[in-house]
């Protein structure tokens, strides 16, 4: 093995072959900034006169370390990406740490290389002045001088966009895109189609960011609303494209037997991101990459999936995917946490990932593991039944989940008493072999 420097992971020191392919198969660590592709695709935004990478760059939730921002492991990823042309950055303002880290890793002469997004949190503004208030501190975090889009976030409700008109911010807008503090303004959207098309039809927006994907084409915006906005001359960027990761990761074998069966081969991810780019209403894609090798797989499909290209019999086989897959869900859960915290400390995304996991792949494991996680074994206990149906989280949740119900349904089928047997059973057998830390990763 070839001992030159080039080829030793400088972090872990892994010696690694000939061809590191950027990033050491040990550690994870990105070797270099070298462009793995040089085709990434961009799409021209007519509204707003830019060309955006197809694929941007969602910056919700950042690699963590010691229950903190990984600021160097971010940075590196992130300038990975901006070498390879991702030139779309979405953040916002309720990211916990987000904008500052991002306004960090920017300030090292890449700002001018990125159009960047963030949004102003309708919970928070209460008056005229919450609003010059939260874009000062957001610029301040970012340290830029311009927004180049900026969203109103997560409207679901018309009159949530009503009440944010009555204190102000038409005039604000205004004045913010008079003198180029905000370049394009946008509002991000988990409402219902009807409220949709009354919200665009309302204000002269640029852009709109909505969640699409092949298990919601006819949810929330979905399909009619994606040609709705285009029809208005919207540019468009999508969320949840791969639904909080239940189109990426590993399916149910009879799931995953229809995408082995079909003649081309491409990962789960693969297809669900292709099967977005494919509108050509689309201008970007946000993905939430926190491990490089997402970043890497997610740069290389941005470079060849061009719209209006997946045949008849592709989009067939998607939409048996999608049938079965709907089959199997129980709760429709993206994982966003926007209904976090629970006072009375459920992880409701948590729970509803182990239960919809127990119905994806059946068997034991996703019981046990959920047990081991939520039932406060090293951590606090967090499981459904804790639930004392405040209902606070489900004004929250974008998805309307009735949660409150679907917690019972959580508590009744994965806190049965023989479920709990069975991990005291387990935990004494890891913990007399010291293999307890791997139980408690049974989650998959
Ligand atoms: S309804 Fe239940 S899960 Fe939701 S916030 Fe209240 S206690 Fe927590
Ligand atoms: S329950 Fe709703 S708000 Fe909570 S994580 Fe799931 S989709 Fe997000």
């Amino acid at each position: 093995m070839d001992q030159n420097p080039d080829h030793v992971c400088h972090v872990c020191s892994e010696i690694l072959d000939q061809n590191p392919d950027h990033i050491c198969h040990v550690c994870s660590e990105i070797l270099d900034q070298t462009r793995v592709s040089d085709q990434i695709l961009y799409r021209h935004m007519e509204k707003t006169g830019d060309d955006l990478s197809i694929l941007g760059y969602g910056c919700m939730r950042f690699p963590q370390k010691n229950n903190k921002i990984d600021v160097e492991r971010t940075k590196k990823q992130i300038l990975f990406a901006i070498e390879n042309g991702i030139n779309y950055l979405d953040t916002a303002y309720i990211y916990s740490g987000s904008e500052t880290v991002l306004g960090k890793i920017l300030a090292g002469g890449y700002r001018d290389r990125v159009k960047l997004a963030t949004k102003m949190p309708i919970p928070t503004i209460l008056s005229r002045a919450d609003m010059e208030i939260v874009f000062q501190t957001q610029l301040e975090r970012l340290q830029t001088n311009r927004i180049d889009y900026y969203l109103i976030h997560n409207i679901i409700h018309f009159e949530e966009w009503e009440r944010l008109k009555q204190i102000g911010i038409l005039e604000f807008i205004r004045k913010k895109k008079e003198n180029k503090q905000i370049i394009n303004i946008g509002f991000s959207f988990h409402g219902n189609l009807q409220t949709f098309k009354q919200i665009i039809d309302d204000y002269e927006w640029d852009f709109c960011q909505i969640q699409y994907n092949y298990l919601d084409e006819n949810f929330q915006a979905g399909t009619a609303g994606l040609e709705y906005a285009a029809s208005k001359g919207l540019g468009i960027v999508v969320m949840e494209p791969l639904r909080g990761g239940t189109l990426a990761e590993g399916f149910a074998p009879e799931i995953q037997r229809i995408l082995d069966d079909f003649e081309i081969k491409r990962s789960p991810a693969e297809w669900g991101l292709r099967f977005v780019w494919n509108r050509p209403e689309v201008s970007v894609v946000l993905s939430g990459m926190n491990e490089e090798a997402h970043i890497l797989e997610n740069i290389r499909i941005a470079s060849n999936a061009r719209p209006n290209t997946l045949t008849a019999e592709e989009l067939k086989m998607i939409s048996s995917v999608k049938d079965k897959i709907r089959e199997k869900i129980k709760v429709e859960c993206t994982g966003c946490s926007y209904c976090m915290p629970c006072p009375f400390g459920v992880d409701i995304p948590q729970c509803f990932a182990y239960y919809n996991n127990a119905y994806m792949y059946g068997g034991i494991t996703p019981k046990i593991a959920y047990l081991m996680g939520t039932g406060g074994y090293e951590m606090p206990p967090s499981k459904a039944s804790l639930c004392q149906e405040c209902g606070i989280c489900e004004t929250k949740c974008p998805q309307n989940i009735p949660i409150r119900k679907e917690l019972k349904s959580v508590a009744k089928e994965m806190e049965k008493w023989h479920w709990r047997g069975i991990v005291r059973l387990l935990r004494w057998k890891m913990y007399r072999k010291g293999g307890g830390q791997n139980l408690r990763n049974m989650n998959r």
